[in-house]
């Protein structure tokens, strides 16, 4: 096996017992990202000499005695998440040039243990699609197959991870940026309760559901990444106090006993292909066989998420976005006057869907139709999340497609809005409500193309979705 192959279990083990060094793995990793990259961009920045640098000071830790639980394990993140000294353009002009003085919260954690920053990822611009076709950067190419999609919007993150560029990579999730990418590039994928992971850093979309989690090879390792990312943090007041727990022993436990739901909805929806329900199907009639009881129950406001999330996002969007003007945040383009300064630093350094979005959302905060518009969204919000409550009290945790189908051609649903928005049908109720999903493969195609089965859990009921998860993936 090669090193940047690894898991962070056998990564950290191999480390540990000085196998090979910090120093060879990470140049493992990039000499797979400078062989891999150019076919399939998934970096927009790669630091080869700060890599190797952090790498030879983890080497010295270990050699000290004094590794953390991720020293000297290189990773890749999302380039709308701030990276201390690393350029993090959000895959969006306007921030070409942008390098934060600081590290979101969760990176400088994951720092904190050791880990060390290969580079940043491609995606699509400021978290807005479902293909990673809204790149300023360029599209990213599914590692499955080059001709489709790696998804969005975390798809260069899934795909530096799938092709074996890096050990793992922390992505961002408003509406299924981590799962549906995780799905279609066959990883296990995260999106955490909102307000279990601190968002300060993470450049803003839709602040009321925007999340930050791991893309991983292995559900143990999503759950050691959780474990040191979770918690409260005084510069997100949106944190939650709960104290995180032991994840990474919480998914050991047995799962005799679990009470699955079955949603009806998921599988009746228009759209799904057959293949892709068959497989899930299968892989959920397996947890029968690890001792869990299926059972099928109805959430019949799933047709309005998509509705709801795309007034909110929009709305919540043009407040967010309204900072990068050129004059305040971002590449300025000179024009005569004021106007034209803003004007036109805005047309050239946001892509169309971007663009999109903050004229939907000016529209539906604008006075007058803020009731009939934002509000109303509100309202069926809190009918969704109720609707996950009620069937929470009858089931531990709930299995879904996490996608309609598998990875989709470059450019098949690019140009068509509405398409590209309900390919995240699956993953968007479980944003709306707050409360945890992950995304773990089920199986692949014919073809060949891997399919995601979704676990979505109570709030802050990531050990029980990651427990299910981890004992699908190593049970069977
Ligand atoms: N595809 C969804 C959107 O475009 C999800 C994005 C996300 O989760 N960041 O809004």
């Amino acid at each position: 096996m090669n090193l940047n192959e690894l898991t962070i279990v056998q990564a950290r083990s191999g480390l540990d017992k000085k196998e090979f060094s910090a120093v060879e793995l990470a140049a493992a990793c990039l000499a797979r990202i400078d062989e891999r990259n150019p076919a399939l961009n998934a970096f927009i920045t790669v630091s080869h000499e700060t890599a190797l640098e952090e790498a030879k000071k983890a080497d010295e830790q270990i050699a000290r005695g004094q590794a953390g639980a991720l020293t000297g394990i290189p990773f890749a993140v999302k380039d709308a998440i701030c990276t201390q000294d690393t350029r993090s353009t959000g895959a969006a002009t306007i921030l070409s040039q942008y390098v934060p003085p600081f590290d979101a919260t969760v990176i400088a954690k994951l720092r904190a243990e050791g880990a060390v920053l290969l580079g940043k990822n491609n995606c699509d611009a400021f978290g807005h699609g479902a293909s990673n076709e809204n790149s300023m950067y360029g599209p990213v190419k599914n590692p499955h197959d080059e001709t489709r999609v790696a998804g969005g919007s975390s798809g260069g993150s899934a795909a530096a991870v799938a092709d074996q560029m890096c050990v793992f990579a922390i992505g961002e999730d408003t509406g299924g940026s981590i799962r549906q990418p995780a799905s279609f590039c066959g990883l296990v994928g995260l999106r955490p309760t909102y307000g279990r992971n601190s968002r300060y850093g993470i450049m803003p979309m839709a602040s009321s559901l925007d999340t930050v989690g791991p893309l991983a090879k292995t559900v143990a390792d999503a759950a050691i990444l959780m474990e040191i990312m979770a918690g409260r943090d005084e510069r997100d007041a949106t944190t939650v106090p709960d104290a995180v727990p032991p994840y990474g022993e919480e998914i050991k436990k047995s799962v005799k006993g679990l009470r699955v739901g079955i949603p009806r909805e998921y599988f009746e929806m228009e759209g799904i292909e057959e293949e892709t329900k068959r497989i899930v199907l299968q892989k959920i009639e397996s947890l029968k066989e690890l001792g869990c009881t299926l059972r099928e129950v109805s959430l019949p406001h799933t047709k309005y998420a998509i509705a709801v999330y795309y007034i909110i996002v929009p709305s919540e969007d043009s407040s967010n976005l309204a900072r990068l003007d050129g004059i305040r945040y971002g590449t300025r383009t000179p024009a005569g006057s004021l106007y034209d300064t803003y004007a036109r630093s805005r047309a050239e350094g946001f892509p169309e869907e971007v663009k999109r979005r903050l004229m939907i959302g000016t529209y539906a905060l604008s006075a007058g139709y803020y009731d009939a518009y934002y509000r109303q969204a509100q309202k069926v919000r809190t009918l969704i999340a109720r609707e996950f409550d009620a069937v929470f009290a009858q089931v531990d945790v709930l299995a879904t497609p996490t996608s309609p189908f598998p990875a989709f051609k470059l450019g098949a649903k690019k140009d068509d809005v509405l398409a590209m928005y309900l390919a995240d049908i699956f993953a968007v109720p479980a944003s709306v409500a707050g409360i945890p999903g992950l995304s773990v493969p089920a199986g692949k195609t014919a073809a060949g193309l891997p399919v995601g089965l979704q676990l979505i859990g109570p709030r802050l009921g990531e050990s029980a979705v990651l427990r299910a998860g981890h004992h699908l993936e190593t049970t069977i």
